[in-house]
């Protein structure tokens, strides 16, 4: 019987009743792809039409909804040429005159005779009172959608308003098939839950979120919501570690003081001694995968703060336990340079070496010249010859043959652990796993998101390493900053990157940004105009972004000018200099994660923020961002001023969005932390039907999104 229900709501969005394929469209652009999707969008605030007032009681300066019949319908050009619609409507105490500005069509639409509600504020013309509406409707139905009540203004889009938006949710939520709707949202927590936390039902949460029957309401729906919201992603995390406790290791390990001696001696030729962050989260690691439950563990680190060698020593126990290693990058570049980094870690331990090799699946693209790189011919013989194998996310996703892997480590894609684990798995093996990051992300945010991982960080760096000296450069300054750069370049043949303002508030990039670029990119010709500019973006296919990153790596020209889609981790020694334009737009996790693209060597480097902004909250933001190199840190200040959403900026960073709960909101997230703890104590999920259907749905978009 549920699950016939459960259906309903997770109907396809494309069957919604009188909705155009347009408008279909423009909510999948959304990410609206079921009725349940589009219930859970929520308004960002109410417009409050809710004080109805009959037209003789009307005050000037108030807001309020007015009912009435149209009695007359004009349509006038100002001497100015301005365009008006000109009603008047009455109730049984009065009549009173309707302006509208520019919206001609209304004429068809408005006719006399017909019963409307309009809200707005009251305005004194003369001795007369107006009203030029925010809003109208036809009167002609029992509830009134727009007007006449706390209404709900929902992020739009170009071509898809609030309207339509509230309209489609009105209809989900009172017309359509009222019942079955009504049954998908039955209360899916035990009472206890409910109860103890102060929690309204379900049902009326959707209800109240939409269409509040009072400011109250609203707000105690968006309290039960994002309780919701925090508890599901928090119980499926422990629902996916409890199976992961479970399941047992198909290669396993030992560390006899064999090994000891060889990975020891692997640590004695470094070039450098590990730090003691590094020592603390290697010790963690294989203390990991000396258990027979596999290894799910979340390594964060700074850009350059060292991950790669820790990766390398879980790789070498893994090959001295007479196993493979697969690690894999997000691009080709990447893989490349982890191939370099690691080759380079083995060179000196001259005892015994693992084999080493890099899979690339497009030999288009032309590599670095590394001299040790020996592209592997087939995948067959690789896998018999090779002990570490390198390569991007691509190396899983074909059948193949991984008997023998023991480690797979994941850079640089949070999240990678349940889906890719499971195609793994299909292939018969359940290796360790070690997922790592340089995405500065707070602690408390890490435990909440990733709960089912078990964190590891490197909270320092190695020493000697020079900061970035980074500069906030005011309008005046920046032709001199330019002349400074100019004779960087021709003097120590330095390289710089140039990274354009994002346009939009969109999370991803938009034509406008790219367009934006491409005309800075066409001025900045001109200003360096003795040296050579090379211009990355978004809308570029990987694999020209790639070759471009490339060109400049081999220094074919000194200027990059990008978008801010610009690769994290790729490591241009020579690039000692980054501008940001329009640097009050980037969050401070954002502006470090860029920062990081420079440094890389071992010359002095440097970051210039240009701003056009002269306001003092952002220059006070920014002035924190020049005085700080600590990526926590200032993930943390972002947390605080920004708030979650905007720490990242872009979903490629792996970054959940939350749709209503927010990530600073410490009270709720132990409340809902200590609730699931309840929960997983007193029932079993199996048993909680609509509870179990909730969890799917949240890990289908988890995985879907990530
Ligand atoms: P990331 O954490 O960004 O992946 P890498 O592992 O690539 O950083 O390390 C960046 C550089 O720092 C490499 O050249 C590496 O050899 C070097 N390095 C790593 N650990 C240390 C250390 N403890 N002392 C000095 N240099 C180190
Ligand atoms: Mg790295």
């Amino acid at each position: 019987m549920f699950i016939m229900e459960n259906e309903v709501i997770n109907s396809p969005i494309e069957k919604l009743p009188n909705t155009s394929p347009l408008t279909i469209r423009r909510l999948k652009f959304l990410e609206i792809k079921t009725y349940f999707d589009l219930l859970n969008y929520f308004p960002f605030r109410y417009e409050d039409y809710s004080l109805i007032s009959s037209i003789n009681r009307i005050q000037p300066a108030e807001t309020v909804t007015i009912k009435g019949k149209i009695t007359e319908a004009k349509f006038q050009i100002s001497k100015r040429g301005l365009r008006i619609q000109n009603f008047k409507i009455a109730d049984e105490t009065g009549m009173m005159q309707l302006i509208f500005y520019n919206q001609p069509y209304l004429m068809r639409l408005l006719k006399k005779g017909l019963s409307i509600s309009v809200a707005g504020e009251v305005k004194l013309f003369g001795q007369k009172m107006v009203m030029e509406p925010k809003i109208y409707e036809i009167a002609n139905r029992d509830h009134l959608i727009h007007t006449g009540r706390l209404v709900p203004v929902y992020p739009e889009i170009r071509g898809l308003s609030s309207r339509t938006i509230r309209e489609k949710i009105f209809y989900l939520l009172y017309h359509f098939d009222y019942d079955r709707i009504q049954s998908c949202l039955e209360e899916f927590l035990p009472s206890k839950i409910t109860i103890y936390n102060n929690l309204i039902d379900e049902l009326s949460a959707y209800q109240n979120i939409h269409f509040p029957k009072s400011k109250e309401l609203a707000q105690k729906a968006r309290e039960r919501l994002a309780f919701d919201e925090l508890f599901l992603i928090q119980l499926s995390s422990q629902l996916v570690k409890k199976e992961w406790k479970k399941e047992k290791v198909g290669n396993r390990f030992t560390a006899g003081s064999g090994h000891d001696r060889y990975l020891q001696d692997f640590v004695e030729n470094l070039p450098f001694k590990l730090t003691r962050a590094q020592k603390r989260v290697w010790g963690e690691i294989r203390s990991d995968i000396l258990k027979t439950t596999p290894m799910n563990r979340f390594l964060q680190g700074e850009v350059g703060s060292g991950k790669t060698v820790v990766a390398a020593l879980a790789c070498y126990l893994t090959y001295l336990n007479g196993y493979q290693s697969l690690l894999m990058a997000p691009t080709q570049i990447l893989a490349q340079q982890h191939y370099h980094t690691i080759t380079n870690l083995f060179k000196k331990s001259e005892i015994i070496n693992p084999k080493i090799t890099l899979i690339t699946s497009s030999q288009k693209i032309s590599s670095f010249q590394f001299p040790t790189s020996k592209p592997a011919s087939s995948f067959q013989h690789l896998v018999s010859s090779f002990d570490i194998i390198i390569g991007t996310h691509a190396l899983i996703a074909k059948k193949r043959s991984f008997e023998k892997v023991g480690l797979v480590i994941v850079d640089e894609q949070h999240r990678f652990g349940v889906a890719q684990r499971a195609a793994l798995k299909n292939q018969g093996i359940n290796p360790h796993l070690l997922t790592m990051t340089a995405t500065p992300i707070p602690r408390t945010i890490a435990l909440t998101l990733y709960g089912e991982l078990d964190l590891s960080l490197i909270d320092e760096m190695p020493v000697g390493r020079l900061p970035v000296k980074t500069f906030f450069v005011s309008k005046s300054k920046r032709h001199a900053c330019y002349q400074w750069i100019k004779s960087q370049l021709s003097s120590f043949k330095s390289q710089v990157f140039i990274v354009c303002p994002l346009i939009d508030e969109s999370q991803s990039e938009t034509m406008k940004s790219v367009k934006a670029a491409k005309k800075e990119f066409q001025t900045l010709k001109k200003i360096f105009s003795e040296f050579r500019l090379g211009l990355l973006h978004g809308q570029l296919k990987s694999k020209d972004k790639e070759q471009i990153m490339i060109d400049f790596k081999n220094h074919l020209f000194d200027i990059l000018v990008t978008t801010p889609v610009v690769e994290v981790g790729v490591d241009i020694e020579n690039a000692t200099i980054m501008i940001i334009e329009g640097a009050e737009r980037f969050g401070l996790a954002q502006l470090h994660q860029l920062r990081g693209r420079v440094g890389r060597g071992k010359k002095q480097s440097y970051c210039f923020l240009f701003t056009e902004s002269e306001e003092l909250k952002n220059r006070q933001r920014l002035d924190f961002f020049v005085k700080n190199q600590d990526g926590q840190r200032l993930a943390e200040k972002d947390l605080e001023i920004r708030g979650p959403g905007n720490i990242y900026g872009t979903k490629q960073h792996g970054y959940l969005n939350l749709k209503i709960a927010s990530l600073t909101d410490f009270q709720l997230i132990n409340k809902t932390r200590s609730a699931v703890d309840y929960f997983l104590s007193h029932y079993k999920t199996d048993q909680c039907k609509l509870l179990n259907q909730r969890i799917k749905n949240y890990q289908v978009n988890t995985v879907a999104n990530n």
